[in-house]
């Protein structure tokens, strides 16, 4: 066991020697080259600088049995067999392109050929959603591949092409199926109102002729009524133009009513904020604005708490002293 274990130490330490053997052999070469170098120096030996292209051949030309020598034949046959092979290449390469060509076309028109005999049995429009949604499609991109725009996954147009053949088609919506026969009859048996406007017409056309202002006509709120023909070929009921003069009139009325009613508010904030800055001032006339007399002087009354016009207020009070003077002339 021991001595194994000595073989396996000193194996070792022999090939760290060998390594620091080849070590310590070029570095004393090194020395003894730069020592050469050195001597040959401190000799009056002199270096010599070669010029850039020189050669021991003669005129620089390396002489032919030196040089690998192939014949014209033979390149040409070398560059003819690449050649050859290239074009091998291009042609397999052509060939695969070409094929994949064909079979992208055969899947469009495979594609066109199913997708429009499935849309030809089509009753429900909604069909068709429903086949993009089993196949994983969104409706507009199958839309497309059908038209021949897209290619679908060859894979996934065989799982398409199966979907097909094993469709259930709903049937056709029943509401847009009735609607349309109950449109026509409607159409065809004139209104009330449609009768009403032609005979209007009809009695307009005769007073134009007969050169009248007015004609007696049906009207659609009144009844039978006078209708005005005005200059420019309008006509219009009677009754029901009055009856708009007077909706527009009580319109008015109660704008006006309005506008009182905001002029009474604005000479309120006027003259009450008037009467507390005189008030604080301790006065007692100021010049407010009166419904009768427009601008004019105002008393403050009642202790501050009241104000009035001042002419309005004489003119209520000689009133009152008539009136009480012609009662108690009566009475007396
Ligand atoms: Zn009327
Ligand atoms: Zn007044």
């Amino acid at each position: 066991m021991n001595e194994i274990l000595q073989q396996r130490i000193e194996s070792v330490q022999a090939g760290k020697n060998i390594t620091h053997a080849q070590i310590e052999a070029k570095r004393s070469l090194r020395e003894q080259l730069e020592r050469d170098v050195e001597n040959f120096l401190a000799e009056g030996g002199e270096t010599q600088v070669l010029p850039i292209g020189f050669t021991h051949f003669k005129d620089g030309v390396i002489p032919q049995s030196k040089a690998q020598a192939i014949s014209n034949k033979e390149r040409l046959d070398r560059e003819k067999a690449i050649e050859l092979k290239n074009q091998a290449i291009r042609e397999y390469k052509l060939a695969v392109k070409e094929q994949k060509k064909q079979r992208y076309e055969a899947q469009i028109q495979d594609q066109i050929a199913v997708m429009s005999k499935f849309e030809s049995n089509l009753q429900n429009k909604s069909d068709f959603k429903r086949l993009a949604a089993m196949a994983g499609y969104h409706p507009q991109y199958l839309k497309g591949a059908a038209k021949g725009r897209t290619k679908l996954n060859a894979a996934k147009w065989d799982q398409v092409k199966k979907l097909v053949k094993s469709f259930e088609y709903s049937e056709k919506r029943i509401a847009k199926a009735i609607k349309k026969p109950t449109k026509n009859p409607k159409r065809k048996v004139p209104s009330a109102e449609s009768l009403r406007l032609k005979r209007l017409a009809e009695a307009k056309s005769e007073a134009i002729k007969n050169g009248e202002k007015s004609f007696i006509a049906e009207c659609k709120k009144c009844g039978p009524a006078k209708f005005i023909l005005q200059a420019g070929g309008k006509v219009f009921c009677y009754p029901c133009h009055l009856a708009h003069v007077e909706r527009l009139k009580q319109k008015r009325m109660t704008k006006e009513q309005v506008s009182t009613l905001e002029q009474k508010r604005k000479r309120f904030t006027y003259n009450s904020e008037l009467a507390e800055q005189t008030k604080l001032q301790g006065l007692r006339y100021f010049n407010g604005l009166c419904e009768k007399c427009g601008l004019t002087e105002f008393r403050i009354v009642g202790g501050g708490r009241k104000y009035h016009c001042v002419h309005c207020s004489k003119a209520s009070a000689q009133k009152y002293k008539k009136w009480k003077r012609e009662n108690t002339g009566a009475t007396a």
